[in-house]
């Protein structure tokens, strides 16, 4: 099975600047890894997209808000400051320092991966697409947080089910932070089941995504927020998959599944406390691999997050090998701890295991 991988330099530009934890190289970073015989067999092919237009854009963000970001990332770019009040639309991590890239072009051709990883699943182009760059959460319609400007993740769902009719799409989201941008798109929305891994909120950005956050109206029982206890390792992640995201997932019967997030949940990230080791991003492939049976195999899978450098490239590898199916040998970070120990947070992890399964027994009979 080949991999369709959207890629291209003009990623690096994604980059806040000196200082800031979201630089740019960690794409070519990727890529490099991807090219040198780390694959170790996994068959992929680059494929490159275009810029998101303004008609694009107008899907996930309004114009008040398209307009600003434009205009202030761009003049940020070229080393001026830029019009008006930043903090009008965007938190203050989204501030660039130094000499930022052009973030706004690189945010741009992410939305632009996202429409084609639509296009190129949908046409039968490929089975499974990763878009390298892709996730950017944290993002809403009028307001960019968290790094993020645009949320593709959202562009995604919302194009497949406008563009290609879809009328049940699965988001998983695993990255360390909760998806709060994500969440919000699709809050009231059933043809949207959101699935989000996250660290507990209580000791981390975004501060939201709690189990009792269920969703509203309509979207009762679509999202599903499991809040994993710091220190949260593989086996707790393994056991959160047998218990609630497969048979969940069986039992809504996704068109498609779209998974996101990076090697920020790895227990040398710099920004989280989480405790995968890089063979749990490659059990997270595996099972969304083995999930998307459902689908005709149908995946896209979005990474760009991860604040640790000598991991980052290694986790995405782990992914994209688990979603190949291709069992890579995979050289852990050094560490003092044994990760091949047991997982301690397992007790903690079941007891939200539990939490979850309460809130949420009333909408899915496997949780009953
Ligand atoms: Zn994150």
């Amino acid at each position: 099975m080949t991999l369709g991988i959207l890629y291209r330099e003009d990623l690096k530009e994604y980059d806040f600047g000196q200082g800031h934890p979201f630089r740019g190289d960690r794409f070519d970073a990727f890529y490099h890894a991807l090219r040198s015989n780390l694959t170790q067999g996994i068959d992929y092919r680059i494929v490159k997209s275009d810029l998101a237009t303004d008609d694009d854009l107008f899907l996930i963000c309004n114009r008040e808000y398209i307009n600003f970001t434009r205009e202030f990332y761009r003049a940020a770019s070229r080393g001026l400051t830029g019009p008006g009040d930043l903090y009008r639309f965007h938190s203050a991590d989204n501030t660039p320092l130094g000499k930022p890239g052009k973030i706004e072009e690189a945010a741009r051709f992410i939305v632009g991966q996202a429409k084609e990883a639509c296009r190129l699943v949908q046409e039968g182009f490929f089975q499974k697409v990763i878009s390298v760059g892709g996730g950017l959460h944290h993002a809403r319609r009028s307001r960019g947080e968290g790094f993020c400007l645009y949320n593709d993740v959202a562009y995604c769902a919302l194009h497949l089910i406008k563009k290609y009719g879809m009328e049940r799409v699965l988001i998983l989201d695993t990255d360390a932070h909760a998806g709060n941008g994500t969440c919000e798109y699709f809050y009231d929305d059933p043809r949207v089941l959101f699935i989000d891994l996250h660290q507990d909120p209580l000791t981390i950005y975004p501060g939201t995504g709690f189990a009792g956050e269920v969703g509203r109206g309509e979207g009762k029982g679509f999202t599903i927020n499991v809040p994993m206890p710091v220190g949260a390792g593989y086996e707790s992640f393994q056991m959160v998959f047998d218990t609630i995201v497969e048979p969940v997932t069986m039992e809504f019967k996704p068109q498609i599944i779209i998974r996101n997030g990076g090697s920020d949940p790895h227990f040398k990230d710099g920004l989280t406390s989480l405790g995968l080791p890089l063979e749990g991003f490659f059990m997270i492939g595996q099972k969304v691999r083995q999930m998307a049976e459902v689908c005709d195999d149908k995946v896209i899978d979005l990474v760009c997050s991860g604040y640790n450098k000598d991991v980052l490239p290694h986790a995405w590898l782990a992914i994209a090998g688990g979603l190949a199916g291709i069992k890579l040998n995979l050289k852990e970070v050094e560490t003092d701890c044994d990760i091949h120990a047991e997982d301690v947070y397992l007790t903690k992890t079941k007891e939200v295991i539990e939490d979850v399964k309460a809130n949420h027994r009333d909408y899915w009979s496997c949780l009953g």
